[in-house]
Parts: structure tokens; sequence; C-alpha cells
């Protein structure tokens, strides 16, 4: 392409009078429109229930979405309309009270007021002195105390548990194998491996794949019957590769696994790896938070992990997207992440003056204010209030476990874990070789339906409806509502197969 050919980059339209400003000319009018959006947001939340929880956008709209950038503005009530109009209507739905797919909470008022305000202040918090910082700082212990963690542990939100499994696996990575990794990398350490489940949640192989270790050295082992780690068959591994002169370097143990819910069995890893000289590391997206509620036993040894993530945009039902990772050894957690250039030095006085600077814990330098929303639920709710939600949706997991264990056409497929049921339509009319077609329409049905959102994975190779309740909007009759979907949709799911 000659410079002739290039598509002009210089602005097409007119510039406006005066000086630029993104500021409103009018505030009153402005303001006029701010609180059109609180009211029509309220109105939304207030009535969310009646609606359907999903319906697939109209072609019409999805071509919206092709169209070009814009050049001169329309203005901000025109781009408001355009949310009302074509993104409201077909958003995802986990704010519906039915929403159950893969694993995500709902989201709660007091988190999207935090927002508003977190996106109107806009502060960094890479770090620096401001009262923002101070907050995270205290979010962190809150959650420390919350999951049942060691206080004076470090830790930082980030954008959800697969940042926060990458973090505490890096972490694991530099104090295993020493801060030298950091300068010379992997090349001549030889072979590692890092030891999890088969059950293990994806984002752990993109982490072993992003911290070189590849993902080869990411060991699935064999789980138990109520598909947490089989410990036994950890001590083989670890005893196999040292023998093979692997180094191992690490455990992941799971609280609560995607697929069903499953929690290791935290103290026996935690004694295995304080043998072993293993890092421990616990993915508490889902369960990490379960010290509140009625069932703290199901994670007894969570506080001896080395490194722990926990999700707060699923049980905890934050706005997405909110993530956090706790490290039990603050020196090490820095060791692996600070890199100080002079432009972001440490001052004793003005706004630099400040002893922590998350953006030497985590990824991120220039980071959002998502800890508003999380310091605004705990003192708005109190920390007690998840954990009695927890309750709630682990009672209708066991409701809608009881329901599909006595119904003649629904068979459970793995035990509950946590709030998690896996499920399947199998009436005994139908050839076994239709049960996981069907079982895939029937979750397709059920979407397209309106009346909840269901998703899919495979059990022993057997295609599994998967009910994640994890919703603090949920109530039971919701739990009866979905069987007498399963039951009307049922046979429309096997129509569409068979024919
Ligand atoms: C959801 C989940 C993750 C990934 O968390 P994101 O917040 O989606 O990044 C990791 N591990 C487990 C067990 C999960 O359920």
């Amino acid at each position: 392409m000659t410079t002739e050919e290039r598509p002009a980059r210089t602005r097409t339209t007119a510039p406006p009078p005066g000086p630029v400003t993104l500021d409103p000319g009018d505030w009153d009018a402005f303001r006029s429109l701010a609180h059109r959006v609180v009211d029509d947001m309220v109105d939304h939340l207030e009535h969310r229930r009646d609606q359907p929880v999903w319906h697939q956008m109209p072609d019409d709209v999805r071509d919206t979405f092709t169209t070009g950038l814009p050049r001169a503005g329309l203005g901000a009530e025109a781009a408001y309309e355009a949310v009302l109009q074509r993104v409201a209507p077909y958003s995802m739905g986990n704010d519906h009270a039915r929403f159950w797919g893969w694993y995500m909470g709902a989201g709660h008022p007091v988190g999207n007021l935090a927002d508003l305000v977190a996106s109107v202040l806009n502060p960094n918090l890479g770090g620096a002195d401001h009262a923002p910082v101070a907050l995270e700082q205290q979010v962190v212990r809150w959650c420390a105390e919350a999951a049942g963690y060691p206080g004076g542990s470090s830790g930082l939100l980030v954008s959800g548990a697969s940042e926060a499994n990458l973090v505490g696996l890096a972490v694991a990575r530099t104090a295993r194998l020493g801060p030298q990794v950091r300068t010379d990398g992997l090349a001549g350490l030889g072979p590692v491996a890092v030891y999890a489940s088969a059950e293990v949640h994806s984002c752990h192989r993109k982490s072993c794949e992003l911290l070189g270790l590849g993902d080869a050295a990411l060991r699935r082992l064999p789980v138990l019957d109520d598909l947490s780690l089989d410990v036994a068959a950890l001590e083989a591994a670890v005893v196999a590769d040292r023998a093979a002169g692997i180094t191992p370097l690490a455990v992941i143990a799971t609280a609560g696994t995607i697929n069903t819910g499953a929690v290791d069995d935290l103290e026996a890893v935690a004694d295995l790896a304080a043998r072993e000289q293993l890092w421990m590391h616990v993915d508490g997206a889902i369960g990490g938070f379960l010290g509140l509620s009625g069932r703290a036993d199901l994670v007894r040894g969570i506080e001896r992990a080395d490194s722990l993530a926990l999700d707060l945009h699923k049980w905890m039902q934050a706005p997405m997207d909110v993530g956090l990772v706790l490290v039990r050894d603050e020196a090490a957690h820095r060791a692996t992440f600070s890199v100080v250039p002079e432009y972001l030095r440490h001052a004793t006085r003005g706004l630099a003056a400040s002893e922590v600077w998350f953006h030497e814990y985590g990824i991120d330098l220039s980071r959002g204010f998502r800890a508003l929303r999380v310091w605004m639920a705990f003192v708005a709710y109190g920390a007690d209030t998840f954990g009695a939600l927890m309750d709630q949706t682990m009672g209708q997991a066991r409701r809608l476990a009881a329901l599909v264990d006595q119904h003649p056409d629904l068979e459970r497929l793995a035990p509950v874990g946590c709030d998690i049921v896996c499920l399947r339509y199998a009436p005994s009319t139908l050839p076994p070789d239709l049960v996981d077609a069907v079982n895939r329409e029937l979750v397709l049905c059920v979407q397209e339906s309106g009346m909840a959102v269901v998703s899919e994975t495979t059990l022993g190779g057997r295609i599994a409806i998967r009910v994640a309740i994890g919703n603090h909007r949920t109530r039971d009759e919701d739990i009866d509502l979905l069987v007498a979907t399963l039951e009307r949709l049922g046979p429309q799911a096997v129509a569409g197969v068979a024919g």
C-alpha cells in the first residue's frame, strides 16, 4: 500500500467551537440523564424476575454491532438509548434468579452503587497514599479472615480466580526454584511438576503454559468416588517424579471443583505438602469462603495453604469482575513481582509516600477500584449474610438433588458438592445411545425457553446437565420450576434429537 492509498487517520469532522472537553456543557441535562439511568437500572433489578433469563439477540440487533467507528459523537443520551434498546435486553442473564450456568454470581445492588462511585472517583490502585489503597488493604484482610486464612498474609484483588491462580503459582515458582528464575528463566533447571486432581480447572493449564512450565508439567491425578483428589495417588506421583529426577514444585488443591463442587481433603494435602516440601496452593474460586457457612468443616486445612485463590464474583455475588489472591509469605509474594523503576520510586512525603504498592504484588500496574464493591458489600450486608447465603444455596442444591432422586425420568450423576448438582434426563423409554444427545439438546431447550439457564459438562464419559446455583436471588420455588421445566421440555428434546 502506498502512502496515498492509506485511509485518512485525521479527523473528518469539524472541530467543536471552544476548548475540547468530555464533560457536559449542561450539567442539569446530564444530571437528569443520570437520574434516568439510575431509575431504569433500579426498575430493571426490581422486575428482572418476571422476564426471560436469556433470549438471543435478533439479527437486526446483532448487525448494529458491526458498524464502523463513529467519528462524530451523537451525545450521551443517544449512546444510552442504544444501550437500553440493544444491549440491556440481550445481556447474559446472570443477574436473573434462575441463572445457574457455569458458575457465577448474580451481582448485588450495593455493588452496583459502588461501581458508580468507583468509576467517578477513578483512582489508580497501583499504589500511592490514598484512601482507596488503604481500603483495598482492609478488603484483603477481611477476605483472609472470612476465608479462615492467617492474618499478616499479603494479597491483592485481581480480575478473577484465573489471575489469582496464576499469581499464586508464579509465587510458588519463584519461591521453590529461587529468585534467579526471574533473570534466567527456566533454562537449565530441569523438569518440574505441578500436581492437581483430574477435576482441576482449565485455568491452571494456562498458568503452567504462561509460566514456562508447560502443560505437560501439570499432573492430573485420579479422584476418589466423591471426585476429590486421591491423596495416595498424589504421594505416589511425587515419589515417582523425584525418582525420575523431576522436581515437584507445587500441589494445587481445589476447594469446590468446577464440575461438581468437590472439595479436596485440604488437611491431607497440607500434611503431604509439608512432608514433601511442596508449595500448597488452594484454588478456592468456588468454596474458598465456606468458612463463613455452616460447612466450614469442608475446608479445614485451608489455613495451611501457602497461597489461596478466591473469587468474589461467584458465591460472594460481587458484580463482575473481581477475585483475590492471598499469599502467606509477604516477602515471597513481593519477591516474585516487584519491579520498581525510577518513575515509580516511593517517597517519604506526598502522594507517593505509601508503604504498599499493589503493583509490586501482581501483574497489573494500573488497577481499578474493584475493592469498593467488595468493601461496601461487607459493610452493608455483613460477612455472616454471605455465610447464610451459602447455606441457603447448598440447601437448594440438596432440594434439587432430592427431587431428581425421586423422579422416574431424572438421574443424578454426581454427589452434590457445594451448591452444584449434575443430573440428566433419562426416561426408561429412551434408547441409551440417545441419552447424551438428548441431554445436550435439553440444555439448549431450557436456555431458549427463557425459564432458566443451565450448562452442560461430561462426567465419566456421560453428558450431564449442570446446575450451579451460586445465586442469591434463587428461591426454593425456582428449583421446583426447573424440575417442572425439565419435565416439560424433555419430550421436546427427545423429539428434536430423534426427529
Ligand atoms: C471459575 C473458576 C476458576 C476461574 O475463575 P475466573 O474468575 O472465571 O477467572 C478457577 N477455578 C475454579 C475452581 C473455578 O470454579
